[in-house]
């Protein structure tokens, strides 16, 4: 049986019937744009991770613009991102003639290595983003240290990690701003584009309203320039339908995570990655690593909603042989992110500064792969996954 790496009918078919429901509320309305749906998904999600304003916007890339809009980010301020990420982290910092700084990752959890993001900041860094990836907390605690000792504002980039918690609250709600996504690949996933940006912040929350709509407040009144970053009335009633849901996902991919790091922890040259060396966390490095296959582990302290399952595959050209080898057994995996964002050629016209001291992200980046870890994986598919990598190992 062939297991994708995401089927994301299997989760949004049984919701047919619903789905359709929602879509002929809103036809049946005529209201299109604005409207009762959006704010009800935003009051709805504001509740779910406890933060004072939601903004229902057109994207998790559109999230991030608008949240460095309203901190008035532009030419000649640095923005610190980590270089093992999305591309449109550091993508939106570049597009308001900002300069994105690139910070190297931890080899544990993923996450922007907060000693080296210290060593980077200048007297022009205005902002640093911290990306929850793959649905796991950035340390948090540290970065808003950071962010205070040097006047730094923070976007938590939180596009693959709406739920996730650091501490006991949601990513998303610590910084000035958390940014999701609702692309049909993230956890809470949609029937197409949007996203949704959180603050605790009124004033900023006036700004990212205002901004998603042309910056117009009143109606043709224009005291800033925004734009069209508006979410769709029939994009949040179908979202809607999803989000009763939610929980029940999680759990399942949590428990995916769990099958996974016990079925594959017991193969030969198999080894969980050490919490006590999260550089996050104030250790040295990553420690000297015998296994040939590193397994995720959630932080104490973290709760994880697994967006991927990223294994990384220990020696040269180990990793694309394993992808091969799951392929030919058409067992779905990919790569986040085979190219880190500072070598990507539209950021090389950035100055050496910017692009500098990243071997960790490099590493990783010819190291990891994902694996299945949709909440839909049935146990058979599951015991086929860890069957291959088995298979692999021997
Ligand atoms: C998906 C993603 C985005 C962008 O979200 P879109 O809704 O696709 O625009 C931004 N950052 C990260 C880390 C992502 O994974």
């Amino acid at each position: 049986m062939p297991v994708p790496l995401l089927d994301v009918n299997a989760q949004n078919h049984p919701l047919e019937a619903e789905f359709t429901a929602a879509f002929q509320r809103v036809f049946r309305s005529g209201i299109f744009i604005g409207g009762p749906e959006i704010t009800a998904l935003e009051d709805e999600i504001a509740r779910l991770v406890g933060a004072k304003h939601a903004i229902g916007v057109s994207s998790g890339t559109d999230a991030i613009l608008i949240a460095l809009m309203a901190l008035d980010i532009g030419p000649g301020d640095q923005v610190l991102c980590p270089a093992f990420t999305f591309f449109a982290t550091a993508g939106c910092v570049s597009r308001l003639g900002a300069t994105p700084v690139f910070v190297d990752v931890c080899p544990i959890c993923f996450n922007i290595d907060l000693n080296d993001a210290a060593a980077k900041i200048t007297s022009r860094t205005k902002a640093i983003i911290p990306v929850h990836l793959f649905g796991q907390s950035a340390e948090m605690d540290r970065v808003m240290q950071l962010a205070s000792q040097h006047g730094l504002n923070v976007i938590e980039d939180a596009a693959q990690a709406i739920g996730a918690t650091y501490r006991e609250r949601a990513c998303g709600t610590i910084g000035d701003f958390g940014t999701y996504s609702f692309f049909p690949s993230k956890n809470l996933g949609g029937l197409g584009d949007s996203g949704l940006v959180v603050t605790n912040n009124d004033t900023l929350a006036a700004k990212s309203r205002a901004l998603r709509n042309h910056g117009m407040e009143p109606k043709y009144y224009h005291s800033t320039i925004g734009g069209n970053f508006r979410i769709d009335a029939l994009q949040a009633a179908l979202l809607r339908v999803k989000l009763p849901h939610y929980a029940r996902y999680t759990a399942a991919r949590r428990a995916n995570a769990d099958f996974y790091t016990r079925s594959l922890g017991a193969l030969p040259g198999a080894v969980q990655a050490n919490a006590k060396d999260c550089v996050c966390r104030g250790a040295a490095g990553g420690g000297a690593q015998s296994a040939s296959l590193v397994l995720p582990v959630e932080l104490p302290d973290n709760g994880h909603i697994w967006n991927q399952y990223t294994l990384r595959v220990i020696g040269e050209g180990r990793r694309d042989a394993l992808r091969d080898h799951l392929t030919t057994r058409k067992i779905g995996c990919d790569i986040y992110y085979p190219l880190t964002l500072d070598r990507q050629k539209c950021f090389a016209y950035l100055p050496a500064s910017s692009r500098s001291g990243c071997d960790i992200a490099h590493q990783l980046a010819s190291e990891v792969l994902s694996i299945p870890i949709y909440a839909e994986l049935s146990e058979s598919q599951r015991d086929e996954v860890v069957a291959a990598l088995a298979d692999f190992l021997r």
